[in-house]
């Protein structure tokens, strides 16, 4: 019996059965948005490291230690938050609410089998790293310098127990993650006393009590680092031993689709969307064969395709790489692109674009480099006001050779798709559309398979639409969408399937035409995650064959542009359940043609 019917029961007992009737709509909505205040700063005591990565500082002082008791009040906390959410009727819920709702359930549900049955903290040595919350605190755009440096001190307090507790819990230890960690804790060994730690506090106002004290916990802490790493370390060469016994990286089948379902929220099984991921390389392969039969003799007038079809489409798309920016022109042919991205949707009319809010491309921040070549910095939940930017890095740093593979990679038509993707009408634009009914729990808890899913549909839908389409541009398209495929097929594989190294190596380098520094890296990302690769290619199957089942059933009512504003006005939830609250508001959405 949930709580709702305990107080329907005692509100009859009581003779003022009259007050029971169906509940007013707008209570309802009042108590829920009452509700979800409360459960978000709950969900902030409780994890104060999640918070602080959200911007949300008020206990980033506090690390508590990851033991047996920590967990037992966690699982005690999700459950009383599961047993509080259910006295609501999400039917009785508007969309949004309904979603809201449905979200949160997710994410306690989720909690619960992390700590009963997934149990990652005995398995993955690569997730106790203190160096992670000193640096959130110490990058905070919105703390005093003061409260930096006093939260950081307390942090290093922590840091014994933290460790101590660390080690008791791995107790099943993954070779390849402890390797991670190896590698992430000697990293964070060095960057404990990094310069930029001893200056901040030098700057600071702290006394000069404080700053003694704040010196003596930071050595323990280094101390305690070093002495998790020589743990950690003895656990690796452990794992070398011939005949030693350690758990594997591949976590199986059924915890596979227990985590997938958690983290994706699909309407589809993971072994679903891999045989969809398979059917669609097979998809792709037919097409750009296709493509390349006919471009072939423009590029290769004195060569003869070779007959092997994969090998003839490899050729090709290294031969067409070769039209690419040069190195001093990549961030402005990139900022050249966006008024064009926009003209298109608006010509097109596939989405309104918010003219007053005009993407702004940068050059990437000197403490932001180091990873991908081109990002959306988006403002997290607490910092709306601030600016969206388009974060693109020069090449200045990379040599020539370096510059070179990266630009043709990034080569005339693939920096196209790449900016579709990011920006237009990618990642950016969902970010504004989202941003328009502004929601803290969507915002913490958003769909990564929904949001990701978004900008690879989009880079199809443009192409479809016509923009800048030739057969080099759907050829191109091809191999970069073959990424999303093969790295669902990949981490299914070997999750689930025990897909070796070879067979992984061969579907990356001959079939997705990637380079083997790339193919090597995924390999290698495949065994620390799980789950995660799938989420592209996952969102976007499903909004695509969303979009292609309503076209069907409404034929000529169907409007692409209806489809993505009303797809996106539910904010960053997952497709799931976006398509069940379309399909039962299709009439607004796609309403009938008035008769001319
Ligand atoms: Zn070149
Ligand atoms: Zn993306």
């Amino acid at each position: 019996m949930n709580y709702r019917c305990l107080f329907s029961i005692l509100i009859l007992f009581l003779g003022f059965a009259a007050c029971t009737s169906e509940p007013d709509p707008e209570q309802q909505e009042q108590k829920f948005k009452q509700f979800t205040d409360r459960f978000v700063e709950a969900l902030w005591k409780q994890y104060p490291q999640w918070a602080a990565y959200n911007g949300y500082y008020k206990y980033a002082a506090e690390l508590p230690p990851p033991t047996n008791k920590t967990r037992g009040f966690a699982l005690n906390w999700h459950k009383a938050y599961l047993d509080s959410l259910e006295q609501f009727n999400p039917e009785a819920l508007s969309n949004n609410l309904k979603s809201e709702y449905l979200m949160i359930e997710n994410m306690l549900k989720a909690g619960i089998w992390q700590i009963e049955e997934f149990k990652s903290h005995e398995w993955d040595a690569s997730q106790y790293n203190i160096a992670n919350p000193i640096y959130n605190v110490l990058l905070a755009k919105s703390l005093p310098l003061d409260d930096k440096m006093r939260n950081i001190s307390t942090l290093f307090k922590s840091s014994n127990t933290y460790y101590e507790a660390a080690k008791k819990n791995l107790t099943d230890p993954v070779p390849e993650l402890l390797n991670l960690a190896v590698q992430q804790t000697t990293g964070a060994v060095t960057s404990l006393t990094a310069e930029s730690i001893t200056d901040s506090l030098n700057a600071s106002s702290l006394s000069d009590e404080e700053k003694a004290e704040f010196k003596t916990y930071q050595e323990k802490t280094r101390l305690a680092t070093k002495d998790f790493l020589g743990f950690i370390n003895s656990l690796s060469r452990d794992a070398t031993e011939p005949d030693a016994e350690f758990r594997s990286y591949r976590i199986g089948e059924k915890l596979f689709e227990k985590k997938f379902k958690y983290d994706i929220v699909s309407q589809y099984s993971a072994a679903e969307i891999n045989t969809l991921a398979y059917d669609r390389k097979a998809e792709l392969h037919g097409e750009m064969t296709k493509i390349s039969r006919e471009i072939w003799s423009k590029y290769f007038p004195e060569k003869e395709a070779p007959s092997d079809s994969l090998v003839m489409i490899k050729q090709l798309i290294e031969k067409i790489s070769e039209r690419h920016v040069t190195r001093k022109e990549f961030v402005n042919a990139i900022r050249k692109q966006i008024p064009e991205l926009t003209a298109f949707v608006n010509e097109k009319d596939l989405l309104t674009l918010d003219p007053k809010k005009p993407l702004e491309v940068r050059e990437t921040p000197l403490y932001m480099r180091g990873f991908a070549g081109a990002s959306i910095s988006a403002p997290g939940p607490y910092d709306a006001n601030a600016n969206t930017y388009y974060n693109v890095t020069p090449l200045d740093d990379y040599s020539e050779e370096a510059a070179e593979s990266y630009l043709r990679e990034y080569n005339y038509y693939i920096l196209q798709i790449l900016n579709i993707h990011e920006a237009i009408p990618g990642h950016y634009a969902q970010l504004v559309e989202s941003n328009k009914s502004p929601s803290l729990i969507k915002s913490i808890l958003g769909n990564g398979a929904m949001i990701e899913g978004w900008a690879v549909y989009v880079e199809r839908m443009m192409l479809e639409e016509g923009y800048k389409e030739s057969p080099e541009m759907w050829l191109m398209y091809g191999k970069w969408n073959l990424r999303v495929v093969c790295n669902t097929i990949i981490d299914y594989g070997i999750q689930t399937q025990n897909m070796s190294e070879e067979e992984v190596m061969d579907i990356l380098l001959n079939q997705a035409f990637q380079e083997r520094a790339e193919a090597e890296g995924k390999w290698r990302r495949a065994t620390y995650s799980q789950v995660q690769l799938c989420s592209y290619f996952t969102g976007s199957t499903e909004i695509y064959n969303f979009r292609e089942e309503l076209k069907e059933k409404l034929g000529d009512r169907f409007d692409l542009k209806a489809f993505h504003e009303a797809f996106l006005s539910y904010g960053s939830a997952p497709v799931k359940y976006v398509r069940e609250m379309m399909l039962a508001d299709l009439d607004s959405i796609f309403p009938e043609h008035s008769v001319q």
